[in-house]
């Protein structure tokens, strides 16, 4: 059995210092790979670098929709520069956010779109953060229809049933992270049961999200992906070990790594 965490912010401070030791419980707890999300050009340098000092770790990299304000003018170029890295397996993340609505929905917007022209230029699936703004990724999807189908990953995903169909309708894959495993959660493990096997894909979010029962286990790390896993195994009446070679394989296709 082997896990791929398909989004760890490794590169975040609070793994400064506990990395190795942070990916030594990741190989203990069978998680052979796992991509690194940067959500600025600076975090998705550390997240390159990352990806060049561990085997099995990737690098997406790109500007959060929440600090795309924050990017300087030339940010962006040097995203496209280091997309075409070996490393590099994906663009992102990007999306939208009217949640923390940290910027303009226009500017989240036009940086979505290069995002998503950038990964087809490149030919490496992009990476979607979704808040409370379904309607509107999907009108930025419904813009691409005609490079339909999308290749492309929902992380973390949060929407209903209906948005996972449309996004599973333009192709993309759905990823659930640890709070499918919440107790409060029923809702979002009903729409889980409904996405296609060959679309699922699992990660960790790390810092963020521990999985229950390690909610207090601050910050969350790949080693703790096994819940997710065997909570979306369940809603699927599978095997926890067919949940792993499922998640891990729809992973290596899409990130093309088979
Ligand atoms: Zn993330």
């Amino acid at each position: 059995m082997n896990f791929f965490d398909t989004h760890a912010h490794l590169n975040a401070e609070q793994f400064d210092g506990s990395l190795v030791d942070v990916i030594a419980r990741a190989r203990e707890e069978s998680v052979s790979r796992i991509n690194v999300v940067g959500t600025t050009l600076s975090d998705s340098l550390r997240a390159v670098q990352i990806a060049e000092d561990f085997d099995g770790v990737y690098a997406t990299v790109g500007i959060q929709p929440n600090y795309v304000s924050d990017a300087g003018s030339g940010d962006f170029d040097s995203i496209i520069e280091l997309a075409d890295r070996p490393d590099v397996i994906a663009v992102g993340e990007t999306g939208m956010d009217r949640y923390w609505d940290r910027a303009p929905i226009e500017l989240q917007r036009e940086f979505f779109c290069k995002h998503v022209e950038l990964s087809l230029r490149v030919g490496k699936p992009f990476v979607v953060h979704m808040r409370n703004c379904g309607d509107d990724i999907v009108d930025v999807f419904n813009s691409f229809i005609d490079r339909k189908p999308l290749n492309g990953v929902m992380h973390s995903f949060t929407g209903d049933e209906c948005l996972a169909e449309k996004c599973i309708e333009f192709g993309l894959h759905i990823s659930f992270a640890g709070m499918l495993t919440y107790k409060k959660s029923d809702d979002l493990r009903r729409v889980a049961a409904t996405i296609p096997m060959d679309r699922l894909l699992i990660e960790t979010d790390c810092p963020y999200l521990s999985p229950h029962p390690h909610r207090s286990h601050r910050p969350n790390e790949p080693a703790l992906i096994r819940h997710t896993a065997a909570c979306l195994a369940e809603q699927f009446g599978v095997s926890i070990e067919k949940m792993a070679d499922v998640t891990t394989s729809n992973a290596l296709r899409l990130f093309g790594l088979d």
